[in-house]
């Protein structure tokens, strides 16, 4: 939390049913993945997107990888995605083998450009994976079309998207399978954590042989695959059960939130804020990101640095996946250009935006950003 008068980017709100859950565990002696809450919490969860299956694992970058390994995406297949996303998604990719295939994103929704999508299918691809980015959704329908037309699988990372819909279906609920992330600045925390869901009864089994070490569904100890474990406590769960309870009001005060923000920065020379809704849902502000425009002659780091010394924590925008040293080095996406993308990494970051914010530090957030942009 940090000193005093230092706003933090994000803190978790658990002042609900969390201590009471957690100290069930205690008491009951099953902390581990073992305990009752575990399948409890996969069932609500999966429930709150009407997903027939939820296979919780231990954070959303797991939870990508079992989505893409149970798929079967392996060597020599290809992967359509934003490059304008977190490393989770490409990673899921190439540690199975496969290739990433990237397209650019919009610059006002941040949301990959699904017009770019059909240029970049060929014979080798086998998905879309789609990220929804900071509160609005993908545009589903034209995604949902392509893979349809292609024969190809859609991964859904909605892992900033609990509770947000698109033309009123849940986030969660499309493609073949979706996956959540419990990270303390999602909708729903369980410090760390993540859920894979689906409809599709072969592909939860897969997702529970590769969460736990792809044991062997006859012989216990004998493996026919490499995995991992991904396995989830029931400490995890107690704290997620608790916050799944709130997840409505959540919602509510992430949209208030926001409102705020965008009302009291609306005049604010040299900041392009964010969207606040499109033909298919209206935002829920997972985080307030801003983007500072051509006139504002700094990055956004160099803004994020001066924020932090007037007492505000933010944090710069994704930074895009042709660009990332690892991927560069190893000869992926070569010479390969996305301007939108490239733009919102230098000059897009996040004010703070974590459920326990006050209205009384969202006033000195607003203040503090003003106060910044004209020190330039
Ligand atoms: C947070 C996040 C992840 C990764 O989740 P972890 O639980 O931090 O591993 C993946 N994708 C997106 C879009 C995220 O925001």
């Amino acid at each position: 939390m940090g000193s005093v008068d230092f706003i933090p980017v994000n803190e978790p709100l658990l002042d609900g049913n969390e201590k009471k859950y957690l100290c069930e565990c205690i008491d009951s002696g099953w902390i581990s993945s073992e305990g009752p809450f575990v399948k409890k919490f996969e069932t609500e969860m999966s429930g709150t997107v009407g997903r027939r299956y939820g296979i919780a694992v231990t954070n959303g970058t797991a939870a990508l990888e079992v989505a893409v390994r149970a798929l079967g995406i392996t060597q020599g297949d290809e992967v359509i995605m934003p490059t304008f996303t977190i490393i989770s998604c490409a990673m899921a990719v190439t540690k199975a083998g496969a290739t990433p295939v990237l397209v650019d994103c919009d610059a006002y929704t941040w949301n990959m450009d699904v017009d770019e999508v059909e240029k970049k299918i060929t014979p080798k691809t086998k998905a879309i994976m789609v990220v929804h980015i900071y509160g609005l959704p993908v545009q589903m329908e034209p995604i949902l079309k392509l893979a349809e037309k292609y024969s190809l699988k859609v991964i859904e990372d909605a892992a900033q998207m609990h509770g947000q819909t698109y033309r009123s279906k849940p986030c969660g609920s499309f493609g073949d399978i979706s996956a959540f992330s419990f990270y303390p600045n999602k909708h729903v925390t369980t410090g760390e954590g993540g859920m894979v869901v689906t409809d599709d009864a072969e592909l939860a089994e897969r997702c529970c042989l590769l969460r736990n070490l792809c044991f062997r569904k006859d012989k216990r100890y004998v493996h026919d695959e490499i995995s991992g474990n991904y396995r989830f406590t029931n400490l995890q769960a107690a704290v997620g059960l608790a916050q799944l309870e709130r997840l409505d009001w959540f919602i509510e005060r992430k949209r208030t939130m926001g409102r705020y923000y965008t009302e009291a920065l609306k005049d604010v020379r040299g900041l392009r804020l964010p969207v606040e809704k499109t033909d298919d849902a209206d935002n829920i502000y997972w985080v307030y990101g801003v983007v500072l425009e051509q006139d504002i002659p700094i990055s956004n780091r160099e803004m994020v640095e001066r924020l932090a010394r007037l007492g505000i924590g933010c944090r710069t925008f994704f930074w895009c996946m042709h660009e990332q040293p690892v991927y560069v080095r190893d000869g992926y996406f070569h010479g390969e250009k996305y301007a939108n993308a490239e733009y919102l990494a230098r000059k897009g970051f996040y004010i703070p935006s974590g459920i326990a914010l006050t209205q009384r530090q969202m006033e000195t957030v607003v203040e503090k950003l003003k106060q910044a942009i004209n020190e330039i």
